[in-house]
Order: structure tokens, then sequence, then C-alpha cells
């Protein structure tokens, strides 16, 4: 165990890459590099709010002293960090938006521990030169929700970059949250946060657009020889990128499992490794609803609804796959790669469905019975959460009104008339499926346990503890940090509560502006 100011950083992306050393912050187009030397802009009083215990542990980091909260915080760099900012391009809702780059993040330095790389960034750290209008800043309402929900995934067992810490900075921010021009100041926080990279679709898309060959070549094997280097041969550029198409199909499915929604899904927003990246305006779904889109921003077009998220994917990964022409000759292979990401997609649904249901396999006629679960449940919009737990209990010998009493918890509208039916139905061929698995009842419950969290992180959770939080009082942060640590455990029976009818309509507990 060391002291965050006492690890030895190394930063192999800085020694390698070209970057704007000059440190200045104004806000500008940085072409021909690929990162911007940009301290952390100091904060009045840091306040450590929140730490990550067993992430600090496996990163052998011991508890923050006050000179690791300074740390923390931005106040404080040692002499082995060289703190920058990325620049990366990005398609922000289907446009290509040209330069974007790390606006409020700065990432303080990377080293290696057995053989996994580590990057620590700090989010909300102040002003660099991508910051373009914006201040570099992040409100604690944001950064709440970023550090709880990045761990919350990991716990979910969903590739994500985690958090290590969360700190008030004791300064307000400005901030428009619905865009409608009521405008508030809302206190200010930092979050530290990990991962073995943070380069997006986005970092080679940019190289790729501004025709930085150099550049491009060498970000492209670098990420090979450090992230995926296992890779080699001749076709090094091409391997890779297939096993980039299969870590977001996997992604997308994960994010199905569970009904998580990202809400801003552009290419700036897609991580290289697979991990969910860039907590924004982000939901799970309470009511099962394919067309929910938590992002005011993303209204009306609902691009980056929860339904829509696996062919976002794909459409992402058509824009990487474009920045990348340059290392081929002919394009048939890219082309077939990408295009292999449909059955890649569907290979992992399957399979992922098989263990929501917990059936020994997955046959012709199973996916058959999962396309209609996904029809009902669209249209009788059960809590998704609770729907599957409870969809554990279900028996073949159960009859009609005791599947209707057992599900009941799980409605906003109780089922009738023919949507009433096809949900009968359905369970009916479910129970049936279930007299002919090859596993036992216990194994059928087993697996449905560790596939369907009985505990998520709800909207209006969030929204309540944040202004506990904003108030002085920690009691349901930490209730929700216990809780998000054991998902699957059949316990949390305090939070096994559909969304209450107050927090439907209640700003901020159901759609998010990007500025979140
Ligand atoms: P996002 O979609 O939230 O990941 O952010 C899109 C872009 O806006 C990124 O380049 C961010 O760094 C930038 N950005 C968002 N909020 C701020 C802020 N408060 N200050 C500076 N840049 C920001
Ligand atoms: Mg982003």
């Amino acid at each position: 165990m060391q002291n965050l100011v006492h690890k030895d950083f190394r930063n192999s992306f800085v020694n390698n890459f070209k970057g704007d050393e000059s440190g200045d912050l104004s806000p500008r187009q940085t072409p021909g590099v690929l990162y911007s030397k940009a301290i952390p802009t100091p904060v009045k009083q840091p306040k450590l709010l929140a730490w990550s215990q067993d992430l600090a542990a496996q990163l052998k980091i011991a508890m923050p002293t006050k000179e690791d909260i300074e740390v923390l915080s931005g106040n404080k760099i040692t002499a082995s960090m060289y703190p920058y900012a990325a620049r990366y391009a990005g398609h922000q809702f289907g446009n290509w938006a040209g330069q974007l780059g790390d606006g409020r993040a700065i990432t303080l330095g990377e080293w290696e521990s057995e053989k996994q790389k580590w990057e620590l960034q700090l989010k909300g750290a102040g002003p660099t030169a991508y910051s373009r209008r914006a201040d570099g800043r992040a409100v604690l309402r944001s950064s709440v929700r970023e550090y709880l929900m990045s761990e919350a995934m990991h716990h979910l067992g969903i590739p994500t970059t985690r958090a290590l810490s969360l700190v008030s900075t004791g300064e307000d921010i400005l901030r428009d949250m619905f865009y409608d021009g009521n405008a508030a100041f809302e206190p200010g926080a930092i979050v530290l946060r990990t991962a073995p990279s943070f380069l997006r679709f986005g970092s080679f898309e940019i190289l790729a657009a501004g025709k930085e060959i150099d550049n491009l070549e060498k970000l492209v094997h670098w990420t090979i020889d450090n992230y995926y280097p296992h890779i080699s041969g001749e076709n090094k550029v091409l391997e890779w990128f297939k096993e980039v198409v299969e870590k977001t199909a996997f992604l997308m499915t994960e994010w199905q499992r569970v009904g998580f929604v990202h809400g801003v899904m552009n290419t700036d927003n897609m991580s290289i490794l697979g991990l969910t990246i860039d907590y924004g305006p982000f939901s799970f779904l309470d009511d099962y609803d394919p067309n929910f889109t938590p992002n005011t921003t993303d209204l009306p077009g609902r691009r980056y609804a929860f339904g829509n998220q696996p062919s976002i994917g794909y459409w992402n990964l058509g824009r990487l796959a474009s920045a990348l022409l340059h290392f081929f000759d002919e394009t048939d292979e890219l082309e077939e790669a990408l295009s292999s990401y449909e059955n890649i997609f569907w290979q992992h649904y399957y399979a992922m469905m098989g263990r929501k249901l917990g059936l020994d396999k997955v046959t012709e006629t199973d996916k058959k019975m999962i396309g209609r679960f996904e029809e009902v449940l669209g249209t009788v919009k059960p809590d998704m959460t609770i729907f599957y737990r409870l969809l554990i209990k279900v028996t073949p010998e159960m009859q009609k009104e005791e599947i209707l009493n057992l599900f009941a918890p799980s409605f906003y509208t109780k089922p009738e008339g023919n949507s009433k039916m096809a949900f009968l139905d359905l369970i009916q061929e479910y129970a049936e499926r279930i007299r002919s698995n090859q596993i036992s009842q216990a194994e059928r419950k087993e697996l449905m346990e560790k596939a369907n969290p009985k505990f998520i992180i709800r909207n209006y959770m969030l929204h309540q503890a944040i202004e506990e939080l904003e108030k002085g009082d920690n009691q349901l942060f930490e209730k929700l940090q216990a809780a998000m640590k054991n998902p699957y455990a059949d316990a949390h029976q305090e939070f096994f509560k559909k969304r209450p009818d107050w927090a439907t309509q209640k700003a901020g507990c159901s759609m998010l502006s990007c500025s979140s």
C-alpha cells in the first residue's frame, strides 16, 4: 500500500506521442498533437466525500491523507505526474463534430502493475485547451452520478471505467440544468476515475480526418501493443478491429441485460476497450420501454433510446472503420469484420437472454419465445428489474390468477384485455418451457439470480441522494453505495420497488440533459 502522493507514475502515452507542452489553457484547435498539457486549476476547500476501498486495494493505494486529498482535488501535482487533456473528435448525434477533446478531464498519469495499465484522470478539475466555451468543471450532481454508477456497473460485472474518489470543491458553479434559461449555482465536485485507457473511437477519427497519418499509425500500433498485446502477424489492424467489434457487441448485450441506457452514445464516448465510459444523462429502465431515452437533448429523434443502442454500436463501429481505411488497400476484409457485428451481437444476445430466463440451452424455438418476451414486455411495460426477479418464482404448475398476483408488484399499469392475454400466454409458454429444462429448479434459480440484478440505482434514488448530500446528509448515499456492491443478492427489499409516482414527472428523476 502506498499513498497517492508517493506513487511513481510512468506516463507512457505522453512519452510516446507529440503533445502541446505549452500548458496554455485557452480554448483552441491543436492540430498535429495527441494531447495538451493541462495543470488542474486549484479549488478552495476540497473535502473527501467518497472513496472506493476495493478499487484502492486493487491499485494498492492507501487511505487518503490530507496531502492525497490535495491530489484528488487537483490542488497538488506530484513530480512524476504529467497532467494532460487528450485530443479527440467525434460524431455527435450522427454528425461530424470535429475536435472535441477532454474539456473537463485531466489525466494525471499512468503506471503498470501486474501487467495491467492504469490511467488516473480527474473529471471537473478546470479548463483545458479543449474546454471550448465551457468551464472545465463538474457539479456535485453529475459527479455523484458518475461515481456511484460507474462503481455500480463494475459490481454488476459490466465493463466500465471506475471511480476512486469523490471530492467536493467548496466552490459553486453556474449551470443551466435544463437549458431553459434558468441557470443556478450548484456545488462543484471532482471525481478521480481510472481505466486502463480512456482512448475513444474519436481519438482515431480525429487523426484520420486531419490526415495525420504518422500519428494515426503510431496510435493504432501503440494501442495494439499496449492493450491488445496478444495480437500478432500480418493482419494486426484487422484482427484488432475485429476485437473492438466483439467487445462493443458484448457491451451492448450487457447494457440490454440490466436495462442500462447510456444516453449519449456519440463516438467520442465509445471506449476503444469496450468499456462503459463518460457517464452523463444515463438511466436504468424502470418500466420496460425500448423507446426510452434519458437524454432531453436526444428528443425528439430518440437516437440513443434503449432499444437503439445495439444498432448505434454498429453505426459507431462504422465510423471507427472509416478512420482505419488508411491501413487497407482493399476494404473487403474490413467491411466483413464490420458486418460480423450483427452475428456476434445476436450470439451474445441469445446467450445472455438464455441466462436471464434460466434456460439450459437456447433453441430456435426459444429464440422465438425471447422475441415474444421483447414484444410483450414492450406492450405491458412492467418494471424490468422487478419483472425478471419475479420470473424466477414462476413454476410450471402456476394458474392464471397466481401469475397475475406474482407479477402485480412489477406493473405500472395493470394489463387488461389483449395485453393481459398476451402476458399470460407468454408466462404460460415460459412455464411449459421450464418443465423441459435439463437443469434443476435450483440451478435455474442460480442462473437467473446471477443474470438479473435485484438492485439497480434508479435515477430518482440518485436524485434524492444528491439532494440530501447537498444539505450535508449522506445517509442515502451511503446506503446506495453499500447496496450496489452486491446487486444480485436476494436482499435490498427496501429498494425493490417500482419508481414512485412522484418521481415520474419530477425534473431530474427520469430525464436529464447533457449538463448532468
Ligand atoms: P460528453 O458528451 O458529456 O462526454 O461531452 C462532450 C464534450 O463536451 C467533451 O469534449 C467534453 O469534454 C466537453 N464538456 C462537457 N462538459 C464540459 C465542461 N463543463 N467544461 C468543458 N468541457 C466540457
Ligand atoms: Mg465525453
